[in-house]
């Protein structure tokens, strides 16, 4: 297996942090990835392309980098099931899949990051998420060496949440995700964006909307290094959403299921008056207030004291917790966002 020692991670993070991990390794085959050491007692992080990740320190904790490649496609009747490698690139494989005629993930289109990552947080964007047509996941399970077909309804998929942050957080490496198409398109044209595209609109049409869309509103991490959306959005009750709007009348609102509601923490973060601000060479984006930018920092501690800055003002003002939806990188492994300390130099 390829493997790396003092291998630098600042072209592997899409926040362009300058963070060394001591090993990385390049499992590609099961054997591969039977012969990793046992690090059950070590730091660990499972890295995809790193465009949910942030490193806290310097240091970085021993890396997994799985490069499982290859699509293969099956044809049934009524679908098409799609196998897909973990290291493929998402967006990638959308613009392939609707090329070859296969719709569905139109609406995710343009989302940074490798396939293996996408079932982690369940992504989703404009209206779909990827439980709507991910059937099975593929996972090498660390304690017994075997992969694991895990089904759909085992993923407990939610809003950016799964097993694989929870109960499996850890446990095993994703290698391979399974979809199902179902030949009989419709667009799912739900989100506001998207209701002008007229009533048949073909699939293309949507992805180069939604494309169009998100280069409008999001900065490309390319050119100004981001993580997209930094925070959630917060869950909150119809009782708080009540008491909210007797003094924000115009405050935008989601129900959810079961009567929860789900709030705009881009809005929060604007309201709080904090479009724009910045401070020690990363900010909160001048156009999108939930995106968190690094202008010119090499520092992931300068990235964490802007959100705790961001949190506590959006606390004071709302009475709201916003908690990120990055996932925080130590050189002891991932650690919550609460239990990270800010050091003197980013205050
Ligand atoms: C500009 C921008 C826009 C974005 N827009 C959206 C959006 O609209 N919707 C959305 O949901 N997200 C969005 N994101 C977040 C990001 O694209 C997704 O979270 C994506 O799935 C991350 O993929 P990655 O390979 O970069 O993951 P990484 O950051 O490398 O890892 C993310 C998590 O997945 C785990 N992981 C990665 N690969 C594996 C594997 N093979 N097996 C097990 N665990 C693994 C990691 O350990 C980590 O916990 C955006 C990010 C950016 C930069």
């Amino acid at each position: 297996m390829e493997f790396s020692h003092q291998f630098s991670l600042q072209n592997y993070n899409s926040f362009n942090i300058k963070a060394i991990t001591p090993t990385i390794y390049f499992p590609k085959t099961v054997v591969d990835l039977e012969q990793l050491p046992d690090l059950h007692d070590s730091s660990f992080y499972i890295l995809g392309d790193g465009s949910n990740t942030l490193f806290v320190d310097h240091h970085a904790p021993i890396i997994i980098k799985p490069e499982f490649k290859g699509i293969s496609i099956l044809e049934t009747p009524d679908n098409y099931i799609v196998s897909v490698g973990a290291a493929e690139n998402w967006h990638d494989f959308v613009c392939l899949c609707i090329e070859q005629g296969i719709y569905g993930l139109e609406n995710l289109a343009l989302i940074p990051g490798s396939v293996g990552a996408a079932p982690v947080q369940n992504i989703g964007a404009y209206g779909l998420e990827l439980s709507h047509f991910c059937t099975q996941v593929k996972w090498f399970e660390f304690s017994s060496k075997v992969i694991k077909e895990i089904n759909k309804n085992s993923c407990q998929f939610s809003y950016r949440d799964s097993i694989f942050k929870q109960t499996l957080y850890n446990k095993g490496i994703i290698t391979e995700v399974v979809f199902s198409f179902p030949k009989s398109w419709q667009a799912n044209l739900s989100y506001a964006g998207l209701s002008d595209l007229g009533d048949t609109p073909s699939a293309k049409a949507v992805m180069d909307r939604v494309i169009s869309l998100r280069q409008m509103k999001l900065p490309d991490p390319r050119k100004l290094p981001n993580a997209g959306s930094f925070f959630k959005n917060p869950i909150v009750t119809e009782q708080t959403l009540i008491l909210l709007k007797k003094c924000y009348p115009e405050i935008p609102f989601y129900p959810q299921n079961h009567g929860s509601i789900k709030l705009a923490a881009g809005w929060l973060i604007e309201q709080a008056g904090l479009k724009g601000y910045c401070k020690n060479g990363v900010g909160v984006h001048e156009n999108q207030a939930l995106v968190l930018v690094n202008y010119s920092s090499e520092r992931g501690q300068n990235i964490v004291a802007l959100a705790k800055h961001v949190q506590q003002q959006v606390l004071t003002k709302f009475n709201i917790s916003i908690s990120p939806e990055v996932r925080m990188i130590t050189v002891n492994g991932e650690q919550s966002f609460n239990h990270l300390v800010i050091d003197s130099e980013s205050e």
